[in-house]
């Protein structure tokens, strides 16, 4: 039985091995991937329904790999998670907004930009810091006009230390939404604590609201909060023009989804933006 046992072990030692072995590779070919800029950023409208102003642009990351074709983030991001290369693609991603946003305004093209900021990346101590230093880089970048975007889940433990740099980036003009807000556990909580400015109602709950009175609730539920917190509420996830039509009914000018564009390339982004006209449908 002994001996059983410690063969059984070595079994499971070769496993892991060959796991953790695949998992360096996996890691290697992705520090690869952002040495060799493999990476690039696509950016999808938010608008405002009612006014038909379209008022910023969402960062996405997509990996741009030379035999599979263009990756989405859900592909290669849950890899690198908990890793130092999180952070350093993090800064890569910030940067590249930045230098994106620049130029637009540069162009004329004055919106917010949104970028999503993983967990590990926010808890860095340097955070505030360094994102100072980076805005300080992009000079032409207006003021106010660059968003960030958490996920309710990020550091459920160090909600104080988050609320700290939510505090400190406001009073650089940079805003806090955040994302996907409704599916987490502590959604209340974190409304409470966290001084973030824009809630961004989940695109699961959107997406249903049209069929189901229970997801429709949980969005006028959200919409009801965000009023009497005083914070902004964006509708991710608008699919179609029914969509954009019961969110205004609802009170929700604010809005994101394939029905209104799906993310794209930046060189594509300024055609849109000077193309785009919202459907007169949707008010009526
Ligand atoms: P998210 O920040 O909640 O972004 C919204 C996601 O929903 C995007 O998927 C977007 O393409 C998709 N989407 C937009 N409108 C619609 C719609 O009408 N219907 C449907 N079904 N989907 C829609 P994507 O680009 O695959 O990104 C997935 C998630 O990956 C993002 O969710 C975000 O959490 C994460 N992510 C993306 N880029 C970055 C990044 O640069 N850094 C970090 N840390 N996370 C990122
Ligand atoms: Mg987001
Ligand atoms: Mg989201
Ligand atoms: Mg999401």
């Amino acid at each position: 039985a002994k001996l059983a046992g410690k063969n059984r072990y070595h079994l499971f030692d070769a496993e892991h091995d060959r796991h953790l072995r695949a998992r360096n590779d996996t890691l290697d070919r992705l520090q690869q991937a952002l040495d060799q800029q493999e990476f690039v950023l696509h950016y999808q409208p938010k608008v405002n329904l009612r006014s038909g102003k379209v008022v910023g642009l969402e960062a996405l990351i997509r990996w741009q790999h030379p035999e599979r074709g263009l990756l989405a983030p859900g592909v290669f991001l849950p890899d690198i998670e908990g890793h130092a290369l999180s952070v350093a693609l993090g800064e890569w991603v910030l940067t590249t907004a930045l230098a994106q946003a620049q130029a637009w305004a540069t162009l004329g093209l004055s919106l917010a930009v949104s970028v999503n900021i993983s967990a590990q990346h926010l808890q860095q101590p340097d955070f505030v810091d360094r994102l100072k230093q980076c805005l300080a880089e992009h000079p032409e970048m207006p003021h106010g006009t660059l968003e960030l975007e958490v996920l309710e889940t990020t550091a459920l433990d160090e909600i104080d230390a988050v609320a700290a740099v939510i505090r400190e980036c406001a009073a650089m003009g940079v805003r806090f939404a955040l994302d996907d807000f409704g599916t987490g556990y502590s959604s209340l909580t974190y409304l409470k604590r966290l001084p973030a400015q824009v809630l961004k109602i989940d695109q699961s709950f959107v997406r249903d609201m049209l069929d189901d009175p229970e997801d429709r609730a949980i969005v006028e539920g959200v919409l009801g909060l965000a009023r009497a917190f005083g914070r902004e509420a964006v509708a991710e996830g608008a699919e179609t023009a029914a969509h954009c039509r019961l969110l205004l009914r609802v009170g929700c000018d604010l809005a994101q989804g394939y029905g209104i564009a799906r993310p794209m390339p930046a060189d594509a982004v300024l055609n849109w933006v000077e193309g785009w006209h919202p459907d007169l449908g949707w008010l009526g």
